[in-house]
Parts: structure tokens; C-alpha cells; sequence
């Protein structure tokens, strides 16, 4: 009960943002070139969004906010706080005397379209889910433990939760086969999915006692960079049409593993990741924590946690859903 409430006000927030008629496309925005990229300034942005703009301490971390919609931005950062919740963006935010400046394409392609999520008419009822690995491929593995088992037993938990919500699902696989990752978003598109939901859990070799939570990844947009790379831009793959609808998507479930599940918020975050170039149809990867930390590892493990994560998922899913079909700012 508490979760539908705090989706009913989550979905308010969006649309209350939404709902500024008046606002100036970011294109029209005066633009300042900064490293041979376009930037904008946040003050003008947000005034033309009728938002507020205040430093929450001068030079180094601003505060925008409208109505429950919040952002607030670091100097020198490429993670933003959506409403308490991390979105990486591809390039860092740039400060200048009084004056912080956010990159157009992270305007365009990661911050407008989770602040102002747009209607959208498509139809939301299938979801095709992708549980990692497979036969040889056994994702992470330390002794008889692999992730392969465990990213399909997520999925079977949550096929059931999400049909118990109205939804239709199909998996990839549902038996310990090995699926081609350019074979993962065609079966979807064959079996008429709506939404692609890759369920996968992290691992690290490197401070692995400590570095546990939550990523959703989404495909790098045309022109960002990819959330682990410091060079390169990303080029236009079939998943890029569905930015807007895939950053929403990574949004809201990220949201829900980090305040219904109480997963360490690592944030929503970019990669060229196969099955998400080839997405015919709004893609994400979702990363439900690190079997590598001694904790979070024996968590996952065990059935009644992840029901907990099928449930944040679940969750996720419904509050996307809702979004879309309710958001009310159509015309950008
Ligand atoms: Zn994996």
C-alpha cells in the first residue's frame, strides 16, 4: 500500500513538471561551447521551465526544483540526483563563476525525458524478460555458484509477480540453454513484446567486500558517452529511437530497487551493450546487485530477497506503465 502511494505521487511529480506549457525547448536555450561541446546554462533552463535554481553551496552543488520534481547537480560531475536518484550523465557538469552549465545532449536525451516523460500511445502489455548467460556462458561463477541460475530464477519469480499485475511475459530462456545476445531482443520482437527487461547481477574483482547495489543500464544515446568510458561518443544502433521511453524505464526501476527494495543506489547508467543496440522496443539491463559482496551475494541467493527484487521490479514496471499512459506534455 505504502508503494502504490509513493507511485501515485511519483507519477504526480512528473506530471506537475509536465504540465509548463510554456517552457522553451532546450534547443532554443543560448548555447556556450565548452571542450568542443554544446553546453546550456541550468539557470536559464530552469527558469524556462519555471523551476527555481539555487546553490546549495556556491560554485559547487546547485539545487533545481518544481513542485516534488528536485535535481541537483555537482561541479565537475556526471551524476545528477533525479528526485534523490542517480542518473549518469555522458558529460560532466561545468561550473564558471555563478553560472553551471549542463551538456545539451544529457538535457535532451537523460534529464528531459525522465522529468518530462511523454505520452505515449504505444501499447504496454507484453514484457519479454532476458535472464543473463546460459549453458557455458555462466556470467559470474565461484565455485558452484553462478549467475546464470540465478538470473533465471529472478526471472521465473518475476514472470509470475507481473503476470499477477496484468502483464503478459515472455522469456529468452527458461532452461539452462545458451541464447546468442544479438538472438535475445529478436525472439522479443518475435513474441511481440512491448518492454525488453535483461535481469543480471554484478560482480567485482576489486574491493568486492565492499562495492554493492544497483545499476540500470540503458543504451548510450547518439553522441554521449557510455557511463565507464572517459573517450569516445556513442554512434546511432536500432535501440537509440527508444532513448526517452528506455531512460524512463531505467529510472523507474531503478527508483524501485533503491527505495522499495533498499538496494545502494549506483545509479541509471549508459552502455552500448548488445542486446540494448539491437532493442527493437524500449531496452534496459538491469544489474539487481553484486553476488561478488560476501552480504548482498548471500542475498541473492536466497528465494523470499529475490521475490523482494521481483516485487521493486514489478514495481518499476507498473510505475513506467502508469507514466506514460498518464504523462500529459506531448507537443516538445
Ligand atoms: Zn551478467
Amino acid at each position: 500500500m505504502r508503494a502504490r502511494l509513493h507511485q501515485i505521487i511519483c507519477v504526480a511529480a512528473l506530471m506537475i513538471a509536465s504540465g509548463a506549457e510554456a517552457r522553451v525547448p532546450v534547443t532554443k536555450l543560448e548555447r556556450v561551447e565548452f571542450l568542443g561541446r554544446d553546453y546550456v546554462r541550468l539557470r536559464d533552463w530552469a527558469r524556462s521551465n519555471s523551476f527555481s535554481f539555487a546553490w546549495v553551496a556556491h560554485g559547487e552543488v546547485v539545487r533545481v526544483n518544481a513542485g516534488s520534481v528536485t535535481l541537483v547537480f555537482r561541479a565537475d560531475s556526471r551524476a545528477v540526483e533525479v528526485n534523490g536518484i542517480k542518473v549518469w550523465l555522458s558529460y560532466p557538469v561545468a561550473v564558471r563563476g555563478a553560472n553551471a552549465y549542463v551538456a545539451l545532449v544529457d538535457m535532451q536525451t537523460s534529464i528531459e525525458p525522465v522529468v518530462f516523460a511523454r505520452k505515449n500511445s504505444r501499447l504496454i502489455s507484453v514484457v519479454a524478460l532476458d535472464p543473463g548467460h546460459g549453458g557455458k556462458d555462466k556470467g559470474y561463477h565461484k565455485g558452484s555458484v553462478e549467475e546464470k541460475k540465478y538470473t533465471l530464477l529472478l526471472a521465473r519469480e518475476l514472470r509470475s509477480q507481473l503476470e499477477r499485475a496484468g502483464f503478459s511475459v515472455v522469456l529468452t530462456r527458461d532452461s539452462d540453454v545458451r541464447v546468442a545476445l544479438a538472438d535475445r531482443p529478436a525472439v522479443a520482437k518475435r513474441r511481440g513484446a512491448h518492454l525488453f527487461v535483461s535481469l543480471h547481477f554484478n560482480s567485482t574483482s576489486v574491493g568486492s567486500d565492499t562495492v554493492r547495489g544497483a545499476e540500470v543500464y540503458c543504451l548510450t544515446p547518439p553522441g554521449g558517452r557510455s557511463t565507464s568510458a572517459r573517450v569516445g561518443v556513442a554512434d546511432t544502433h536500432p535501440g537509440s529511437r527508444f532513448n526517452d521511453e528506455s531512460v524512463l524505464l531505467a529510472f523507474c526501476i531503478q527508483r524501485a530497487l533503491v527505495k522499495e527494495a533498499g538496494l545502494e543506489d549506483r545509479g541509471v547508467r549508459r552502455a552500448q551493450f548488445e542486446v540494448l543496440r539491437a532493442a527493437a522496443m524500449p531496452a534496459v539491463l538491469v544489474e539487481a546487485g553484486f553476488m561478488s559482496h560476501p552480504d548482498e551475494g548471500a542475498k541473492i541467493r536466497d528465494s523470499a530477497y529475490r521475490r523482494e527484487l521481483a516485487r521493486a521490479i514489478t514495481s518499476g514496471l507498473i510505475e513506467y506503465k502508469r507514466t506514460v499512459e498518464s504523462a500529459n506534455y506531448r507537443d516538445r
